[in-house]
């Protein structure tokens, strides 16, 4: 490692809260879909800053659009009107079903789930939620008291909310745990970090029914799979679910930090002036990069494109599961949202660090599902160079 590397990681032990796990990687370039280190080592990036960066790094639409706002209007407060956010809103209403869309901006996914929560509660007057095992919402006290892993609850669990938690994809499970105390069920239309779990055909649409039939409501966490990531707008439309409320963050500030929640009419009636906000909530420049972000993935095609190079990636993997039926069980995913589901943690373990030695960056989520999510607008060449390398550590181990 170089005399740069050093430098940043012992000056960081000095600095930092402990407790993040790094890889031995200081990045400090990137364009399109390929990065580099302090050392001028190039990588191809399949995971896209945990899928956040959907138009590449460094795109120079975006980056002239942030550059634009940032000379123009950067922040402002969410007290007066503003044009980027009403751009914004508009922009997503027309991708949302025609009953939502009416929209907040924050900055995280978390804390577009923690509005929905509240949201949830002052539409129903209910305080219990439903969600499923195996989620994930977030890092806050109200998004981690519905995430469904032990792993990231255990430590905090003192502090958390009750609620019920039920089987992914199980119906009748969802259905016993409502009642007519539940304000919402939550959950992602795919699990993403849980190892891309799909759901069962018509358990959404189901869900949804199950949960009105109660008057409680229905939070789609669209967080991970919003805005093209699953080949699709918008998850919710492989199913044709409409919930009463969506979370979206990621991929919409296309590396800007930018999240939101949207909501149809009748629950958003039931907040009033005052009811909730946030110091950036609605910052213009956030907004301006989101409005940015969905012109270009229109324009591009893109969402078209992550359908097909999704389908792409996964013919190569099942022809990989083929080859390796010892060391692959299944393959999962929708658009750029891909699972390879190794059999063995230990060797999922073992391999993920080889991958970046030979030049690729790639998450492995759930002890043993390689995630592919990449920039939406990646280069095929590059993609298939990353899945090369995937293939030949999986073949050699
Ligand atoms: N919901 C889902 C489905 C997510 O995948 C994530 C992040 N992995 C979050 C919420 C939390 O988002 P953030 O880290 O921006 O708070």
């Amino acid at each position: 490692m170089s005399e740069r590397y050093d430098t940043v990681v012992n000056r960081e032990q000095e600095l930092f809260m402990p407790g993040v796990r790094r890889w031995p990687l200081v990045l400090v370039r990137g364009e399109g879909s390929r990065i580099w280190d302090a050392d001028g080592t190039e990588y191809i990036d399949l995971m896209a800053g945990w899928g956040v960066n959907c138009l590449g790094h460094a795109h120079p639409g975006l980056a002239d659009a942030i550059s634009d706002q940032a000379r123009t209007l950067m922040q402002t407060t969410n007290a007066v009107y503003s044009e980027p956010q009403l751009d914004l809103a508009k922009r997503l209403a027309d991708i949302m079903p025609a009953s939502i869309h009416r929209a907040f901006f924050i900055s995280s996914g978390a804390e577009a789930n923690e509005g929905a929560l509240k949201l949830a509660h002052r539409s129903t007057g209910r305080k219990r939620y439903v969600a499923t095992i195996n989620s994930f919402h977030g890092r806050t006290l109200g998004a981690m008291s519905v995430l469904g892993q032990q792993k990231y609850r255990d430590r905090w669990s003192d502090i958390l909310i009750e609620n019920t938690f039920v089987p992914y994809g199980d119906l009748a499970a969802a259905k016993a745990a409502l009642g007519d105390d539940v304000a919402a069920m939550i959950l992602e239309p795919v699990q993403g970090e849980g190892g891309v779990v799909i759901p069962p055909e018509g358990y959404l649409v189901a869900l949804a029914s199950a949960c009105h039939e109660v008057g409680a409501l229905l939070i789609l966490d669209e967080v991970q799979t919003c805005i093209g990531r699953t080949g699709r707008w918008m998850a919710m439309e492989h199913s044709g679910v409409e919930p009463d409320i969506v979370t979206l963050g990621k991929g919409i500030g296309g590396g800007v930090p930018l999240a939101a929640f949207m909501a149809t009419d009748a629950v958003m009636s039931s907040i009033e002036p005052g009811d909730h906000g946030g110091t950036y909530a609605g910052n213009l420049l956030a907004c301006r990069a989101g409005a940015t972000v969905l012109r270009v993935i229109r324009e591009e095609g893109l969402v078209e494109r992550a359908a097909q190079l999704g389908d792409h990636v996964i013919e190569r993997f099942e022809a990989l599961a083929a080859r390796c039926p010892d060391k692959v069980e299944e393959v999962r995913g929708a658009g750029l949202l891909v699972g390879l589901v190794l059999r063995d943690a230990a060797f999922a373990a073992e391999m993920h660090p080889k991958t970046r030695d030979r030049g690729v960056l790639v998450n492995l989520t759930a002890d043993r599902v390689v995630r592919i999510f990449p920039a939406l607008n990646i280069p095929q060449d590059q993609l298939d160079q990353g899945l090369d390398v995937i293939d030949k550590l999986v073949e050699a181990g």
